[in-house]
């Protein structure tokens, strides 16, 4: 029996196949245009295969826009892990690698480079004077002032709050001075907030880095002459220098040594009198601390209130200072016939404004000496009673609530506008001494303080003058129709047993 030759399209449509099968989409079986079974297979296999084709574009289109995305997004991650979102400068992160690689460069022979650690000076008091968002604005300005103050090849970064940081590569003490002066200039003019006009000055610490160092430990101890330079009363630049370690070193001890203090009784409160100017009677005391140390003898309260500001330990020593000079006053009230209005003023510092604990404490101590609230002035700055957000207005109104006075201390040294002073929830406020010094030499300064008084007055408010020095100072206060008055002239702040003794006088 003879058979058929195989149908030689068969083979062509086997091979096609199996390309196609194997990935080569491109691949089309060739066809002789005759209308038959095998015709029909071969045309439906090449239409798949076109079909295919396309789904396999665009499918390779698709992941491509895909992986595309994925990058972006992963670019956008990095660059957030080492940008801060607020000023778009370098982070800390991105700062110390820029300074492990200048540091390893260093260690190959290159010049060091140079850091400088800056912290505002006046930004607290901005950002509590005008709210966050205008903290942030200044933020964004002074970036921006410090970038335009840099070459391209230096790296300015936020290291968080109001610090900054500038890092300059292959760099020399004298490069980095110029570069610190010419930021203090930047950020000395003042910037448009809204409609204000603020200034923000600030302190530089600079290190140049020395072979061998870790990228903390130039942010160390630039960060140590960045506090140095702050202790300067104005903007200035601080280079460091190891015996800078040593006073931070001993910041640190002092730490240490001022929890000590507060648990074994080494403050002490030393007692200035007010006194009623028309008859030199003594109204009442201020409380102000003192810190018989061991070794360093008896310690003022600027050489050490600050630190516990900033460590908050005032809140303990707040307490502390509380609790004895209330007890102070009930044993007064016990052993003297002091008048029932003769008060005790306490000092509190805006980190205690913000403790909630303590109104509880003042209520529990009251509760203790039986003292009534009305003979406890407590004495806050101006800024406190006026820029304090939601937790200091209620603890001003809880303690008003308790019946306690509250005083405006240092009065005419903030600089907000005096406004306010009409809807302040205060009773006195005490005029500061720097508007009482020129007093009896500067005739002009008598009228001012004469408008001052007014004003307090008109404001239902009564006055208090501080930094009496003089015989003639009190004359013209009590001319002016200042009811109160506290300074050196009367009595400097003395032992409670001196002020015992005064009042015994009187009796
Ligand atoms: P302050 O409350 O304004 O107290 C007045 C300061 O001026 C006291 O200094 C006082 O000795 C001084 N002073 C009084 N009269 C005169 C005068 O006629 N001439 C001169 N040159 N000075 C006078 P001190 O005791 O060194 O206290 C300084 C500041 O420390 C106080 O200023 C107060 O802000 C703060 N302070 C004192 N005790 C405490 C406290 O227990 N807690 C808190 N948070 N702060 C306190
Ligand atoms: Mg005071
Ligand atoms: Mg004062």
């Amino acid at each position: 029996m003879k058979t058929d030759p195989p149908d030689p399209r068969l083979h062509a449509l086997v091979e096609g196949i199996v390309r196609i099968a194997g990935g080569d989409l491109s691949t089309r079986i060739p066809h002789s245009g005759a209308r038959d079974d095998v015709a029909a297979v071969i045309a439906g296999i090449n239409l798949m295969a076109d079909d295919l084709q396309t789904i396999y574009q665009e499918l390779e289109k698709r992941v491509e826009s895909r992986t595309a995305m994925l990058r972006e997004a992963q670019v956008e991650l990095e660059r957030m892990a080492l940008r801060d979102p607020l000023t778009q400068l370098a982070n800390r992160t991105a700062l110390n690698s820029v300074l492990s690689h200048a540091l390893a460069e260093t260690s190959r022979g290159e010049m060091p480079p140079a850091l400088l650690i800056l912290d505002l000076d006046s930004f607290k008091g901005i950002n509590d004077t005008l709210g966050h968002s205008a903290g942030d604005d200044v933020l964004r300005v002074v970036a921006s002032r410090l970038q335009d103050a840099v070459r391209e090849t230096d790296t300015v970064a936020r290291l968080g709050g109001d610090e900054f940081a500038v890092m300059l590569p292959k760099s020399n003490l004298v490069r980095a001075r110029r570069v610190a002066n010419r930021i203090l200039k930047a950020l000395g003019e003042s910037l448009e907030i809204g409609d204000l006009r603020v200034t923000c000055g600030t302190s530089i610490g600079v290190r140049i880095a020395e072979a061998g160092q870790s990228a903390d430990e130039l942010v160390m101890e630039a960060d140590t002459a960045m506090y140095a330079a702050k202790a300067q009363p104005h903007s200035s630049i601080k280079v460091f220098e190891p015996a800078l370690l040593y006073a931070r070193r001993l910041q640190s001890v002092m730490i240490t040594e001022m929890r000590e203090a507060i648990r074994q009784d080494q403050l002490t409160l030393h007692y200035q009198p007010v006194v009623e100017l028309a008859t030199g009677r003594i109204e009442g005391v201020e409380a102000l601390v003192r810190w018989c140390h061991p070794e360093r003898g008896l310690l003022m309260p600027d050489q050490f209130i600050p630190l516990a500001e900033e460590t908050g330990m005032i809140v303990d020593l707040g307490h502390w200072v509380l609790r004895n000079a209330v007890r102070q006053l009930r044993d007064w009230q016990q052993a003297l016939n002091v008048d029932s209005s003769f008060n005790v003023r306490v000092n509190i510092s805006t980190t205690e404004l913000r403790n909630l604990e303590l109104i509880e404490h003042v209520r529990d101590i009251l509760r203790e000496t039986g003292v009534d609230a009305a003979n406890l002035v407590v004495e806050l700055t101006e800024s406190m009673a006026v820029n304090g957000g939601n937790v200091d207005k209620y603890s001003l109104t809880g303690l008003r609530r308790l019946g306690v006075k509250l005083e405006i201390d240092d009065f005419g040294t903030g600089y907000s506008s005096i406004s306010y002073l009409r809807k302040l929830p205060v009773n006195v406020v005490k005029i500061d001494k720097s508007l009482i010094d020129g007093l009896g030499t500067d005739d002009e300064q008598g009228n001012f303080v004469g408008a001052v008084l007014h004003l307090i007055h008109a404001c239902g408010l009564k006055a208090v003058a501080e930094g009496i020095e003089t015989a003639e100072q009190a004359r013209i206060l009590t001319a002016l129709g200042c009811a109160s008055g506290q300074g050196y002239y009367f009595s400097r702040p003395v032992p409670a047993a001196e002020i015992e003794s005064m009042l015994r006088l009187a009796e």
